[in-house]
Order: structure tokens, then sequence, then C-alpha cells
């Protein structure tokens, strides 16, 4: 037996095209302040791509493009007039930002009413007391991709494989949010094998190429796979290609419905981040949420 696929691309595709209604749908055009810092080529790429994903949906973007040499007050300026520009509903600094530049001290500077990202100390608190906010990209993604395979998650054993701060521990928050009972698993975790496999919903993010074997998924798991890694190329020669956390064609044959790298959760983060801008906008302006972005 093969697992379903879930089709991360086709699903972010739709909620791009939902979030696209509700922008008609809204008394005002949401908009979307984007800050770059210096030259870094991958950040250059994501940044034009939620440029062009923002225009799509038909918000605005702004764009702030400053060089690597700029001073961190300079930069911390830069977002405190952002907070300070009502015609800006969404912030998002990029990162990394080039060495030299705090980046805690530079995303604390966001209001979190503007933190589309879901990354501030206030954002993370919101979520923790179970106060409406924004909530971090990715880890949305993953709880939609889920409950897209499965319809409710009540009463699911959850197990998060990876405890960082931009995707561990919000994704165990979000699906405690769903009623999973979760489990945070990470590098000190006895008898790792064993708890993966106690999963309903197992969501790897970890960062280590094809780690989770099929031998650690329950027969018929749903596995939402969030790691991103590139590793060489066998076919073409020193190119690379991407792979999961998850050994996914071994995967396939015991997990109920499986996630691909790439096309599964990562096509989701840009999405769930347009979503943010207008779920900003409304908070910002008292707009009800349109129905067809409302819920997860
Ligand atoms: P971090 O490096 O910040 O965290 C990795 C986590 O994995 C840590 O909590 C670490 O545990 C745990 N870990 C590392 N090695 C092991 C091991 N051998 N056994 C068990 N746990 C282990 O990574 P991120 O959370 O930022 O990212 C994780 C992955 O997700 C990466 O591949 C990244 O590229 C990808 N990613 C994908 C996104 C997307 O859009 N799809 C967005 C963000 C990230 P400990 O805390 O004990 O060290």
């Amino acid at each position: 037996m093969s697992a379903q696929k879930i089709d991360g691309k086709a699903f972010a595709a739709d909620l791009r095209g939902r979030v696209s209604e509700a922008v008609k749908a809204l008394p005002a055009q949401p908009s979307l302040a984007v800050v770059l810092v210096g030259d870094d080529p991958a950040s250059h790429v994501y940044v034009r791509n939620k440029i062009k994903f923002t225009g799509e949906t038909g918000m605005r973007s702004i764009e702030r493009r400053l060089p690597a040499t700029v001073s961190e007050d300079e930069l911390v300026d830069v977002v405190r007039a952002l907070n300070d520009d009502d015609a800006v509903n969404g912030i998002l600094v990029q990162l990394p930002l080039p060495k030299g530049l705090n980046s805690d001290r530079v995303i604390a500077q966001i209001h979190p009413d503007k933190d589309v990202d879901g990354l501030t100390e206030a954002s993370a608190g919101r979520l923790l007391l179970g106060k409406s906010g924004l909530r971090p990209c990715t880890p949305t993604g993953c709880v939609m991709l889920a409950k897209d395979a499965l319809g409710d998650l009540t009463g699911k054993n959850c197990v998060i494989l990876g405890r960082s701060i931009l995707v561990g521990k919000p994704a165990a928050l979000l699906f405690l949010e769903q009623n999973c009972t979760v489990t945070i698993a990470h590098s000190r975790t006895q008898n790792l094998e064993d708890v993966c496999r106690s999963a309903d919903i197992l969501v790897p993010a970890v960062g280590r190429p094809e780690m989770v074997k099929s031998g650690w998924i329950k027969p018929g798991a749903c596995v939402i796979d969030v790691g991103i890694n590139r590793v060489p190329s066998i076919k073409r020669p020193g190119k690379f290609r991407l792979v999961g956390d998850v050994a996914y064609r071994e995967a396939v044959s015991i997990a109920g419905s499986i996630t691909p790298v790439p096309g599964g959760v990562g096509p989701m983060t840009i999405a769930c981040l347009l979503r943010n801008t207008v779920l900003a906008a409304c908070l910002q302006n008292g707009w009800a949420v349109p129905d067809i972005i409302a819920g997860l």
C-alpha cells in the first residue's frame, strides 16, 4: 500500500486563491512591508517570491532594501517607522541578518499586530496563552496540511521532532490548540524511534536528511515533513537535490499520508504569510475576517 501524498503545493495555491478572494471582500487593500538587509542571494530569492505573491493576491508590497553596512540603530528606526505607518499592515524582516546585526533586537521592535511572521515575544506569548494573534507561518502550514489529510485532529497523538523557536515549539502549541496530545522530541530524547512510532501525526523538523526511516513510523500515520536539506545529487554530479527529514521512498509504504519534499510544507510558508497579512489588516482595522480564510 502506498501513502496518500499530501500536496502542499496545490494546497498553498488554493490558500493563495482564497487570500485573493478575501482581499477583494475587504474595505481596503492590505499591505506587506518587507525589510531586506544586505546581499544574501537566498534571501533575495525569498523576498522576490514574497513580493510576487503579495502582488498576485491583490495586496500592496512595500520594500525597504538596506545595505549590509546599515547600523543596528538605523535598522531599528526603519522598523519603528513601519510600525507607525498606518498604510502598513504587515512587517517582515528577512532573516538571517548580516553579521553584526542583532536579529532578536530588530525583530523585537515589530508591533505584534503587524508581526506577520509571528516571531516576536508578544506573538509567542499570545500563542502560549491561547490569545488571538498572528501565528508563525510554517507551523500553521503544518496544521493546515494535517487537517486536510485527517479532518478533525482531536485526540490524535502528535509527535513534533525538534524544539526550535521557529518551528518545533510553536508547532507543538498549534497542534495542542487542535486538541492533539503532543509530545516534543529532540536530540536528548530517549528511545526516539519508539516515541516517533507512537505518533498518529509525526512532524519532523530537525534538518537531518532522511533521518526518519520507515521503522519509525506507525502504520497509517500522517507524516508532515518540515525538513529541507540539500544533498549531493547522485544522477547529476556537482548538483544538489532537496530531501526532507524523512526517508520518503521507504516511508510511503508505511505512512497513511505524507508530505513530499519539495512540494509539501515549503510552499505553505508564504501562503500563510499572505493569510497573516490579511488577518493583520483585519485586526488593525476592526474588520471581520472573511470566512474563506478564517479557520485553519
Ligand atoms: P533547528 O536547527 O533550529 O532545530 C532543529 C531541532 O532538531 C532541534 O530542536 C534539535 O534538538 C533537533 N535535533 C537535531 N538533531 C537531532 C537528532 N539527531 N535527534 C532528535 N532531534 C534532533 O532547525 P529549524 O527548526 O529551524 O528547522 C528544522 C528543519 O526545518 C530544517 O531542515 C529547516 O531547513 C526546515 N525548515 C523548513 C521550513 C519550511 O518552510 N518548510 C521553514 C523553517 C525550517 P536540540 O534542541 O536538542 O538541539
